[in-house]
């Protein structure tokens, strides 16, 4: 067996503890065994029966946990750290659970998961696991300094989902195909788990690729033409601006921007923050 395995069986073996023993304590953060109770998703997932599940339970990070996101093969790449963080330490999503999916299905499900989704989730496993009190280093624009801040993880904005699942789109000037005929509507979803995992590599090397990577995994033209790099690459600046300023107008999650005050200069920024920090 090997120990993704083992922390798999372990960890339906804390859900079913869960479940048998109703240990969900809504006053605190985890139970005795670590668990938490069931907080809220955005998104959340819809099933092939029609149903949304948007609630998820975690469990704290342990030792195991740890060894498994230093492998060489995940560390440097943020989308596996985090796929692979949430396969192991989330127990269910709504009434989806490990034992019931079974690892395949449970790790191609954390992947389905929206990044918002997968962000909220994260913040909350950081919380339980190492406590709400985070530091974070930013350059001062103006100066240059070095700052150290300390914030809240609580304090960080959860910007809420608009309900809609698919973002409606109208390309400026769209694409003409051979026989010239032109394609401008469509919809855009949003960026999930498995999206992050395949692009982060991509946005390390050219950045350019990776949008035009990332489109064609997001888009869908109503005339149903089949999306291609090609297609996406061959795209005007403009409508590709369009698509990705339509997808940050509706983005949902956690606020990865903190006021910054420079201590040397004074002068007031918004610090980025990234999901790494979270660790
Ligand atoms: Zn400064």
């Amino acid at each position: 067996m090997t120990d993704i395995e083992k922390q798999f069986e372990s960890d339906v073996k804390d859900s079913i503890e869960l479940t048998d023993n109703k240990v969900i304590n809504l006053g605190e953060v985890v139970d005795e065994e670590g668990v938490t109770p069931e907080y809220p998703l955005e998104m959340g997932i819809v099933d092939e029966n029609g149903t949304l599940h948007n609630t998820y339970t975690l469990r704290e990070i342990n030792g195991k946990d740890e060894e498994a996101i230093s492998k060489n093969d995940v560390k440097n790449n943020i989308g596996k750290v985090l796929n692979t963080l949430l396969s192991r330490c989330c127990l269910s999503i709504g009434t989806l659970t490990k034992k019931d999916l079974g690892l395949f299905k449970w790790n191609n499900l954390i992947k389905s998961l929206s990044v918002g989704d997968q962000d909220i989730m994260f913040l909350k496993l950081r919380k339980i696991s190492l406590g709400s009190e985070m530091e974070t280093t930013h350059e001062c624009p103006s100066c240059g300094a070095t700052l150290t801040t300390l914030y809240d993880t609580d304090e960080l904005e959860i910007v809420p989902f608009n309900g809609k699942r698919e973002i409606p789109f109208e390309l400026p000037r769209g694409y003409k195909d051979a026989k010239g005929e032109v394609h401008k509507l469509g919809v855009i979803r949003y960026a999930n788990g498995l999206d992050r995992e395949i692009l982060a590599p991509l946005l390390a090397k050219n950045v350019g690729k990776a949008r035009t990577s990332l489109l064609k995994r997001t888009c869908t033209f109503n005339s149903g033409i089949p999306i291609t790099e090609d297609i996406m690459s061959s795209l005007s600046l403009k409508d590709r601006d369009y698509l990705q300023k339509l997808s940050q107008d509706n983005l949902f999650g956690v606020n990865m921007e903190i006021e910054v005050s420079c201590t040397d200069c004074g002068e007031d920024f918004k610090g980025k923050l990234n999901p790494v920090n979270f660790l």
